[in-house]
């Protein structure tokens, strides 16, 4: 299994848009992995995870194939993960296509609200684009993969989840705009046990110490990997990255890889490439 980070950093990028705080001019001045756009992955070479504005400028770049992938499973719906007004540039006019073939978002209700809203205008063109509506715990396949939304300790009015996936051979939790995960999501992972072959947490706060709701802080994603260890899904095998990083973690990549790997974790960068 691959996965390729596609953005690393949370909703103001990194450095911030607007920001001028000591971090953010270290990492424009540093420039290279220091430069974080907003946050996607690719599992493999066809899932997408998570669909921001960005995605955009990756495809103009040619590192995103996107007319050729079919699926993409939202995370939740604040707008650094979520971009529907992009869904447009799949109709005709936009895009002419060799081959009708219907490109599928996932996602939680508010998530779909917003598809919904964006199609009321655009009007339905299902051969083009769907969204499935997803819940927490239920666990849906997509191909190859087997996907479980589980849930996260986030904005509760996005319902968000975050993902388990497995392609049969491997297994990844990708969990971002999390804090320390609920108790349901605990509940369900102490029932199921899956073992991980990759597990990459929301790492926003950085050395920013004790942050436990909402997002993580490194000290915290370590105690996460560390519960996860006690119920055998994390293993010594298990590669652990950490992503989703803001100004607030006070660090650019450069320095925060060797403070991360004190904590046991490699540090994403945008473009950053796991064989796992
Ligand atoms: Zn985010
Ligand atoms: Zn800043
Ligand atoms: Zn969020």
């Amino acid at each position: 299994m691959k996965l390729t980070y596609h953005g690393t950093a949370a909703a103001e990028a990194f450095p911030g848009m607007f920001c001028t705080c000591d971090t953010c001019e270290r990492a424009r001045k540093a420039g290279g992995r220091n430069i974080r756009g907003r946050s996607q992955a690719l599992v493999n070479d066809d899932l997408l995870i998570d669909f921001p504005a960005d995605t955009c400028m990756r495809v103009l770049a040619g590192r995103l194939d996107l007319p050729h992938i079919y699926n993409c499973i939202i995370t939740h719906s604040h707008g650094d993960h979520f971009y529907p007004r992009d869904v447009e540039m799949r109709y005709p006019v936009y895009a002419h296509m060799k081959e009708e073939k219907p490109f599928t978002f996932y996602g939680t209700a508010p998530a779909k609200a917003l598809w919904d809203a964006e199609v009321a205008k655009l009007g339905p063109n299902e051969a083009r684009m769907r969204m499935q509506l997803v819940k927490p715990f239920e666990t849906f396949t997509i191909g190859r993969y087997t996907v479980t939304p589980l849930e996260a300790d986030h904005d509760p009015t996005t319902e968000p989840v975050f993902y388990l996936i497995s392609d049969g051979e491997k297994n990844l939790l990708y969990a971002n705009d999390t804090g320390v995960f609920p108790e349901a999501t605990w509940a369900w992972l102490e029932e199921h046990r899956p073992k991980l072959d990759m597990l990459s947490l929301d790492c926003t706060a950085g050395l920013s110490a004790v942050w436990r709701r909402h997002h993580m802080s490194l000290d915290v994603n370590a105690e996460v990997r560390d519960r996860l260890r006690e119920m055998g899904c994390v293993t010594d095998d298990t590669v652990c990255y950490v992503h989703h990083f803001s100004h607030n973690c006070l660090l650019t990549y450069d320095e925060m890889v060797p403070v991360a790997a004190q904590y046991g974790f490699a540090v994403s960068y945008d473009g950053c490439e796991v064989e796992f």
